[in-house]
């Protein structure tokens, strides 16, 4: 029960990771009254074992490296990275799993916090540990994911690390085996061997790594991963993992495409093979749902399976974008939904590109990856365009080129691809992969966003000698 004792609130969100904190508070700002229910820690995943602590744990070695690519700079490294002090800012960084600054955060943003698993119970009722509570308006699932493990003999009783364990160790064991190669594999990946990890093998079943990105994402980010030390072990399909009681070493066998079996001994095996929804005990059944499914929504994150239209569901756990600002953005659109609809001003379907819509997760997905090279995305992919049936073309740019890139950084390495929409003339997609691209993405996702046309992107004259001259080679690239 909440501390005062409430039952009743006009909307109740079940979960407080970035997501459900966001939603309960756009509810409160459009002059609701919210509670939310967490079973964990107040901030959720991205704050004590996704997004913050990992790259918390990049970052020291991601700016060692950069010094060390600076002529004049370089000669001052006197050493490598110290893991402790590492561990050290990555625990400041998640408030040592404390989440009372979070708690302060939803006091001020007046929602009530109430601790416990929530459940559905029904229409517009949530049970917690035993107390019902009762929404006037809306119940918003704001559960999020858990990691997968696959079902592979041996690997459970391997007892895997997850990201929560990875994210929250303070230890670098000597070698670890990480199956998986999408974005968090990638860049736990690296961040052990920065800290000091003798051996680290990533094994994938996939061709490449970072698969949803362009091709020449994953092959850059091989090359240079072989460079560090990092085995990279594509097409790979594990087939059993042996370790005594649980504990010491591990034995991982795989298939490789010549059918050939091979093994490795790690002392860690960490799974980063992706993630499943956060719905086989929340009730979903008490309102005609499936238990364990993805909770589909519309674009004002409205349940449409789910009669009365008060059910919504945003964040990771409707499976359409899953990041962080993507579930707060999806929040926002939540939140202020809900308010307005509850005002009565908003009885048709909102337009698209309106403050009640995600728009953006159809077309403007902004994804960066922190490793070393840093990879970035926005939009459709080449692959996806053609897909799409959309008539494009694709342009490409080397940013070792770019003056900006190669003051940054002694024989910087990188590049760039930009999807035009020759029909409409505006960009649909770009990729980057090379040292600090994460901040050019977001140039693109305002162009992509923003529909703005090519020949009024040519005005929009970056400054010299910044990374950002990419968009003029691109645009010449073009034919501009
Ligand atoms: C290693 C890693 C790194 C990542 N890095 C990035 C990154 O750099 N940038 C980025 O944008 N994204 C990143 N992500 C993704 C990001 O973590 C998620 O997209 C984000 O956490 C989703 O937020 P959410 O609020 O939807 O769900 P979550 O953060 O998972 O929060 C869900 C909350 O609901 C609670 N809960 C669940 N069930 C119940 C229940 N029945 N009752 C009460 N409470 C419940 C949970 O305890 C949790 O607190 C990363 C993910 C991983 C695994």
């Amino acid at each position: 029960m909440s501390t005062t004792g409430e039952t009743v609130f006009d909307v109740i969100v079940i979960g407080a990771g970035p997501t459900g904190e966001n939603v309960a508070e756009r509810a409160v700002k459009g002059g609701l009254t919210a509670a939310i229910v967490e079973s964990n820690l107040v901030g959720g995943e991205c704050s004590y074992a996704a997004c913050i602590p990992s790259k918390a744990l990049l970052r020291s070695g991601a700016a060692l490296d950069a010094a060390r690519r600076v002529d004049g700079a370089k000669q001052a490294i006197c050493g490598g990275v110290k893991a402790s002090a590492v561990f050290a800012r990555r625990t400041y960084f998640t408030d040592n799993w404390n989440d009372s600054g979070q708690v302060e955060w939803l006091k001020n943003a007046k929602v009530t916090l109430i601790r416990g698993r929530g459940r559905l119970a029904g229409e517009r009722v949530v049970e917690v540990d035993g107390t019902r509570l009762t929404a006037r308006h809306a119940v918003a699932i704001c559960t999020g994911t858990d990691p997968l493990i696959p079902d592979i003999p041996g690997l459970r009783e391997a007892a895997p690390w997850t990201n929560r364990e990875a994210t929250r160790t303070d230890r670098v064991p000597a070698r670890v085996a990480v199956l998986g190669g999408g974005p968090v594999g990638c860049e736990l990946a690296q961040a052990f061997r920065c800290l000091g990890a003798e051996e680290i093998t990533l094994v994938d079943r996939g061709g490449h790594l970072l698969e949803r990105f362009e091709l020449f994402v994953g092959q850059m980010l091989a090359d240079k991963f072989r460079e560090l030390g990092i085995a990279v072990q594509t097409s790979a399909k594990v087939r059993r993992v042996e370790r005594k009681s649980g504990r010491g070493p591990v034995r991982i066998w795989f298939e490789t495409p010549d059918a050939a079996e091979r093994s490795i001994q790690a002392d860690e095996i960490l799974v980063a093979t992706g993630r499943v929804p956060n719905t086989w005990d929340i009730g979903l059944e008490t309102v005609g749902l499936k238990p364990g499914e993805w909770v589909t929504v519309d674009d004002t994150c409205c349940v449409q399976s789910v009669a009365g239209g008060w059910l919504y569901a945003a964040g990771d756990v409707n499976h359409r974008a899953l990041l962080t600002h993507m579930g707060k953005y999806q929040a926002r659109v939540c939140g202020d939904a809900i308010a307005a609809r509850a005002k009565g001003e908003l009885k048709e379907p909102p337009h698209p590109w309106t403050r009640f819509t995600a728009t953006a997760d159809h077309c403007a997905v902004p994804q960066v990856v922190f490793t070393d090279p840093e990879a970035a995305a926005v939009g459709l992919s080449e692959t996806q365009a053609r897909e799409a049936g959309i008539r494009y073309r694709a342009v490409e740019f080397d940013l070792s080129h770019i003056s900006g890139a190669k003051l940054l950084a002694d024989g910087y390495q990188g590049h760039a691809k930009m999807i035009v929409d020759e029909d409409r003339q505006v960009v649909i997609g770009a990729t980057l992969i090379g040292q600090d691209v994460a901040e050019l993405i977001h140039a693109f996702t305002v162009a992509i966003a923003g529909e703005v046309p090519l020949s009024r992107l040519w005005h929009a004259v970056p400054s010299f000698p910044t990374m950002s001259e990419i968009w003029l080679r691109l645009l010449e690239s073009y034919g501009l």
